[in-house]
């Protein structure tokens, strides 16, 4: 932890922690020192972590990057913070990110962009940029994150790690600061699947503190130790198999994912990638998600949607910022807000009322919802007819440059388009490495791993074998 410490300010240039405090993560690893006294050390006893900053934390503050909570500090943990504590793991601080999970490269944090550690010029993805970046700089093995439209896979896949979106509902969202609530869900960033596995089984596991956490998972408790075990299990067939160890595995490849916004370099290392698996014995079949194209607007309708509501509770009065100077409360609140949140937050929160008004409602929202309904179709009818695992890849370029595009909001939202189905569906997904492109070919590119529900042990050894 103390070597971690160390590395994170050695660092500070990578812009990749918000708060940091020795003394906290020295308690922390008294805690793990403890554990492992009394002989009940777990697989994450004493191994540095950080979380990103948008679960809450009763001693780091908590931020979601906004000036809105730049003093806020929680009065409880969230579930994911407390159970990876009690699992003694021991955090050495809380990790940028976009404004409240909004965006893809970092860049709307209001305390200043996270650095791509292979290249300082260019974003490390968002909106878990900080989550990815740590990883990639070797400063911690393993971080939180959260992806509500791949803010895990985006950035994990720009930084050259691996990440994983579990199923929706399968870790809490206690305590971990809403963006759009049917989309929310946790998981974590590490160097391989392999390092994914445990971390992601002690994060997870029902809570009753979240009204949308599953008792079970297809009939499977939904607690620490599920993944685990789905995945020893098959690690352990695949062995069996010798030189052809994923032989029968159906790999569907979206024939709509190989597009024209797709660069050659991307596709590329994934091409080399789908081969590698044809070599382990995998087949592949092409799939269609006729539907890829308009997760766009569905989910840029229902994610704004969600966070208009979820971002009313900023109103001056129960959290966080308050305008100086007001004459009566609804000015406090409306020059609270103005001050108080950054660009991209006030987009969504214009575009998310809108949809919502009504006379607007059935046009934007309840249409969307159907285009939500159908994209899930698709994938379901792919896992039911031709594959057990889908892949293709996470974005369709490698990481642009910091400032690039900042006059144009929607071209980071069109480059979200093969990980916004995903979100919609509720699916697991997750990123791992598969080369490098860009002019220098030293910018990493990700290979994306989409499963059935609850699949998250066969997705991530499945992984494995490629790693
Ligand atoms: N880039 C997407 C957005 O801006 C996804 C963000 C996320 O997953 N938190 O909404």
């Amino acid at each position: 932890a103390q070597a971690s410490l160390n590395l994170a300010k050695q660092h500070t240039n990578l812009n990749a922690f918000l708060h940091i405090d020795d003394q906290l993560t020295l308690e922390q690893a008294k805690h793990a020192d403890a554990l492992l006294a009394q002989g009940k050390g777990g697989p994450l006893t004493g191994i540095p972590i950080a979380h990103k900053d948008i679960f809450v934390t009763q001693k780091w503050k908590t931020t979601a990057a906004s000036k809105m909570l730049e003093h806020y500090t929680s009065p409880f943990d969230a579930t994911v913070v407390q159970r990876l504590n009690d699992a003694g793991a021991v955090s050495v601080g809380k990790l940028n990110c976009d404004e409240f999970a909004m965006g893809s490269g970092n860049e709307n944090s209001a305390f200043g962009a996270t650095r791509n550690p292979w290249d300082p010029e260019s974003v490390p993805g968002g909106s878990s940029g900080g989550s990815a970046a740590a990883v990639a700089a070797g400063i911690v093995p393993a971080t939180t994150g959260t992806d509500t439209g791949g803010s895990v896979r985006q950035p994990a896949a720009l930084c050259g790690v691996s990440g994983i979106k579990p199923t929706y509902g399968t870790v809490s969202r206690f305590g971990m600061i809403a963006f759009g609530s049917s989309l929310d869900q946790a998981g974590p960033i590490a160097r391989s699947a392999n390092d994914l596995v445990d971390i992601l089984d002690i994060m997870g596991g029902f809570d009753e503190r979240d009204s949308t956490s599953l008792e079970t998972c297809d009939g499977i408790a939904n607690q620490p130790g599920r993944v685990r075990e789905a995945y020893d299990t098959k690690q352990a067939h695949f062995s069996g198999q010798g030189s052809q160890p994923l032989k029968g595995l159906r790999i569907g490849v979206p024939k709509e994912y190989f597009n024209a916004s797709l660069a050659p370099d991307v596709a590329q290392a994934v091409e080399t990638a789908l081969a590698q698996y044809e070599s382990l014995g995998a087949v592949r079949v092409e799939i269609s998600l006729p539907r890829t194209q308009l997760a766009i607007p569905s989910y840029y309708v229902i994610a704004p949607a969600e966070a208009s509501s979820n971002l009313s509770r900023y109103d001056g009065v129960r959290y966080g910022l308050r305008a100086a100077d007001y004459n009566n409360l609804e000015e406090m609140t409306s020059r609270t807000r103005a001050e108080g949140f950054g660009d991209e937050v006030k987009r969504r929160i214009m575009v998310g009322t809108y949809v919502l008004c009504h006379g607007y409602y059935d046009a934007y929202y309840l249409q969307a919802q159907r285009v939500r309904r159908m994209i899930t179709d698709d994938f379901q009818q792919a896992f039911a007819e031709k594959c057990d695992v889908i892949m293709g890849p996470v974005t369709p370029s490698v990481a642009k440059k910091i400032g690039d595009n900042r006059d144009d909001p929607t071209a980071d939202w069109l480059a979200d388009v093969y990980t916004l189905g995903v979100s919609l569906a509720g699916l697991p997904a997750m990123s791992i490495p598969c080369g490098f492109g860009g002019q220098n070919a030293t910018l990493p590119i990700g290979l994306q791993l989409i499963g059935n529900y609850f699949t998250e042990g066969q997705l991530l050894a499945v992984a494995d074998r490629y790693q």
